[in-house]
């Protein structure tokens, strides 16, 4: 068989094709065994069963899934999109809402980063408005005339809540004007944050859910969008025609059946105790300068030497994330919530590498300049 060359290629791809950098996942920087603590997934997670043919097509939008959801959530079934993970949610909110080189999206670095990925896929600016203190800075999105304004609460990579007031004083802004996109990707860790409530009130809310975090099931790629039923049509134009594949249909259905929910629950319990006892032993260390009060399945941690912190825990075989690349963070790590045993050899290669002199001077150095 004959090969195409690069260049090949390139002569007949677009261009917008030819200048995208393919997306780094944290599953695509994994190999071989050891501990994984880089993807905020979630170790203690269930085993499912699959059963009966798969001779048919499946149902776009399953309906056991969606009224499953719709009651788990709070909200009716006509305000639910069931997607190929959030992921696709986001996808489709910018394909849909988003008139290539026209239109734009505000997002609030540090955050995650899929968002500014899927926009520039749609070729659609990203307004970059940075957290202020872990907060959002509203004169300055509100100084930016998007289609979707994106807000990531508990926030990815650092772990805080926006507050509820500000989330309204974005939502009063943009009436009319703008859809206001709230992921609650990790919400279950924290739920009395959720502003599902505000849906009632707020027509223009869309709201982004997973299985992937709380509920143990990222491998499933399911994700829902929860918004007025207008948005949600809107939506189901674009997506495909067949998105949930039936054995997805079938484990989230499980998922959300009483019995999963409640696993589910303590699950997050779980998380929420570990994490509490791995932040009060990070306090501990000499060279951890911050640690950022979490509500999520994960922990960012400022550190003197983000890469060479990362790089001395993979030869302890354990997989943590620099995000350091982020718009508005430098030098910090992030660490996911895995099983107990994961957090106790995390815990070991950590102190351990923290108490090597050369880190704590390195630090030391570090704050006497800051
Ligand atoms: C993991 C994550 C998602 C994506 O979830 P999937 O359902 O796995 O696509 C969306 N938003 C945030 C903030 C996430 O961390």
């Amino acid at each position: 068989m004959s090969e195409l060359t690069v260049s090949e290629v390139n002569s007949l791809a677009r261009q917008l094709v030819k200048d995208l950098v393919p997306y780094a996942s944290a599953r695509s920087s994994m190999s071989g065994g050891g501990v994984w603590l880089n993807a905020n997934e979630n170790a203690l997670a269930p085993a499912y069963q699959l059963d009966g043919t798969f001779n048919r097509y499946p149902s776009c939008q399953p309906k056991a899934v969606i009224n499953a959801y719709a009651a788990y959530a709070g909200v009716s079934a006509d305000q639910v999109l069931v997607s190929r993970g959030a992921d696709e949610g986001i996808e489709l909110l910018i394909r849909s809402f988003c008139e290539p080189k026209t239109d734009s999206i505000t997002i609030c670095p540090p955050t995650y980063g899929m968002y500014a990925i899927s926009a520039e896929s749609n070729q659609t600016s990203v307004n970059k408005v940075l957290l202020d203190n872990e907060q959002l800075d509203l004169d300055g999105i509100f100084a930016t005339k998007p289609k979707l304004v994106f807000i990531c609460s508990p926030n990815n990579p650092t772990g805080d809540l926006i507050p509820r007031q500000q989330i309204i004083a974005v939502l009063e802004h943009f009436k009319g004007k703008a859809l206001v996109v709230v992921d609650e990707a990790y919400i279950e860790f924290a739920p009395e944050a959720s502003v599902v409530p505000l849906l009632s009130q707020h027509p223009h809310l869309v709201v982004l859910r997973t299985l992937s975090k709380a509920f143990g099931l990222a491998g499933l790629r399911c994700g829902f969008t929860l918004a007025a039923p207008q948005i949600i049509n809107a939506l189901k134009k674009m997506i495909a025609p067949y998105p949930i594949a039936e054995p997805v249909a079938q484990i989230a259905a499980q998922a959300l059946s009483a019995s999963g929910i409640a696993q589910m629950q303590q699950s997050v319990a779980s998380i929420n105790q570990l994490r509490s006892d791995f932040i009060t032993m990070a306090a501990h260390w000499p060279g951890v300068q911050k640690i950022w009060p979490s509500n999520a399945n994960y922990v960012l941690l400022q550190v003197a030497d983000a890469a060479d912190c990362v790089a001395a825990l993979i030869k302890a075989d354990i997989l943590i994330r620099n995000q350091s690349s982020q718009l508005g963070l430098s030098q910090v790590v992030r660490v996911s919530i895995g099983s107990p045993d994961d957090m106790q050899r995390l815990s070991a290669a950590m102190q351990q590498y923290f108490a090597a002199d050369n880190n704590v001077s390195k630090n030391q150095q570090k704050r006497e300049r800051a």
